[in-house]
């Protein structure tokens, strides 16, 4: 029997399905299997596309009411819902995650976003000013926010649905039209997010979809293209610098979620069992592809041989596997490519002296995962912060273990990264947790738990891992654009 054709995944324009000027695989890191074949976007389908978003501002939607835009953006959110397991099929295929994280994690937080953002834009307050001046007159000043214009919104492969969800659904909120582009890794979801949003109610053109690379690809032609107006990106901080000298040429805004190099600090009087149980997920979830995952970790030397044991432990529990086997934890890292990134970062540990607690290496699952892109949690001691390995982001399941012996010691440690997104403080003694956070150079600092978001909260990183902060009002200052207006009363 002929197998089925695999599914075709379009670029998305002006509301309708384009084809592009060549097509490349979708490959699922499960397996190493063909799973859709997708349409590459040249540099005239990225024209196209971004003159469809130019021409939606010109439209209607370009004098849409905040209360009809949030409306929009709780239908979309509720369409979403409505069709959350097509967007589960979509990114394990692309992803090859356990199909729970999927479910709980990556389609919620995608529905949970538009209603964030509806509630932002619905409440958001215009600042105003009353301007007394020595003459006895007064005036009346008060901004108006307009949309920045055509955004483009370029995204990583590591949470796919959940980070391009994240900047869409401020960019609709305030008014602007997007050209996306997805990771060549996976395609599939932002595809499906244009079905929803025009099922919605979006006019044409306000979401558009252009598939391909970075360089010489869509990637390039779109951050390079004279009719955007600015650009919001997720992804490795050198990609970052290549895409800020595109964006410099004609002078416009970006707004970067960059790479990573997090630490977690353990203190002696640590409530241990939950300690580890929060290390744990914030070193392994979603096979260590999260930029928020801890890498380093800092622990008392009082403790660290039971920390150390204890992690240990956690991490034998873990069960790699297929996405839809219900015992499956662990997923594969993305892609071979990415395998090797990892697999090399593993060997460098050995010869720059690491003792490995756990793992290590690449796991024999059997003939049919063999041409996947799996790999093995792992745990590193006997490393201190000149190690390659403790100062550059691997983006895979591992973590090296460090001791300390004074508050001091580790704030210096843990802050000894040109890095600075996220950081976790693990103590039973709030002041001193306080204390340290506050001391993080982050943009975001966790104490005794990770990765607990509220979504108006500020989110981004200093240093290396970003430019401008997401989340809440955050996200509508990078865009929209105040027009200030004065009045003579
Ligand atoms: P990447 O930089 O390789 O690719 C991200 C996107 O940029 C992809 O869509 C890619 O095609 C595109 N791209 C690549 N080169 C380009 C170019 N020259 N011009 C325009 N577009 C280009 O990143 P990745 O490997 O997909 O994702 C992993 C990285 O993302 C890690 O470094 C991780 O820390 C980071 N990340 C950061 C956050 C955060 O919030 N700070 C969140 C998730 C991931």
């Amino acid at each position: 029997m002929s197998k089925p054709p695999l599914p075709d995944i379009e670029n998305f324009i002006d509301g309708a399905y384009v084809a592009g000027s060549g097509v490349f695989d979708d490959v699922s890191p499960v397996d190493g299997s063909s799973v859709a074949t997708v349409q590459e976007a040249g540099a005239d389908v990225v024209d196209m596309a971004v003159r469809a978003a130019r021409k939606s501002l010109e439209g209607a939607w370009g004098s849409s009411s905040v209360t009809d835009r949030a409306r929009l953006l709780r239908r979309i959110a509720d369409r979403i819902e409505a069709r959350s397991e097509e967007f589960v099929a979509a990114e394990v295929r692309d992803t090859g995650k356990p199909e729970s994280l999927v479910r709980d994690l990556d389609v919620a937080r995608a529905a949970m976003n538009f209603r964030a953002f509806a509630d932002t834009i619905a409440s958001s307050p215009l600042s105003s000013y009353l301007t007394d001046l020595a003459d006895g007159r007064q005036a009346l000043n008060y901004a108006v926010p307009k949309p920045l214009g055509v955004v483009a919104v370029i995204v990583p492969w590591n949470l796919p649905l959940l980070l391009l969800t994240w900047k869409v659904a401020p960019a609709l909120a305030c008014g602007n039209a997007v050209v996306v582009k997805p990771s060549e890794e996976t395609p599939s979801s932002a595809t499906l997010l244009a079905e929803i949003i025009m099922e919605a109610g979006a006019p044409a053109g306000v979401y558009n979809v252009v598939h391909g690379f970075g360089p010489g690809s869509a990637g390039e032609f779109l951050t390079a293209h004279p009719g955007i107006d600015g650009v919001t990106f997720t992804g490795e901080t050198k990609t970052g610098s290549t895409i800020m000298r595109a964006a410099a040429s004609h002078v416009r805004p970006v707004s970067f979620e960059l790479g990573g190099k997090n630490a977690a600090i353990v203190f002696e009087d640590a409530n241990i069992d939950a300690t580890l149980d929060g290390l744990a997920r914030s070193i392994f979830l979603n096979t260590g592809q999260v930029c928020l995952c801890t890498e380093r970790v800092y622990v008392h030397s009082s403790i660290f041989d039971e920390v150390a044991a204890g992690l240990v432990q956690r991490g034998q529990k873990l069960r790699l596997g297929r996405p839809d086997e219900p015992t499956t934890t662990t997923g594969p890292l993305i892609s071979r490519q990415h395998r090797n990134k990892v697999s090399s970062y593993y060997d460098l540990a050995v010869a720059e002296g690491a003792e490995v607690l756990l793992g290590g290496g690449v796991p024999n699952l059997g003939a049919d995962l063999d041409g996947g892109a799996w790999i093995e949690p792992t745990l590193w001691a006997g490393l201190d912060n000149t190690a390659r390995v403790v100062r550059e982001e691997i983006f895979g399941p591992v973590a090296a273990l460090i001791p300390f012996d004074t508050e001091d010691e580790a704030v210096r440690l843990a802050n000894d990264t040109d890095y600075g997104l996220a950081a976790a403080v693990w103590t039973s003694n709030l002041e001193r947790g306080h204390r340290v956070a506050q001391r993080m150079r982050v943009g975001m600092a966790w104490v005794n738990t990770w990765y607990l978001r509220d979504l108006r909260s500020p989110f981004g990183g200093n240093g290396l891992s970003g430019i401008g902060r997401e989340g809440g009002e955050n996200s509508l200052h990078f865009y929209s654009i105040p027009t200030n207006v004065c009045v003579q009363l």
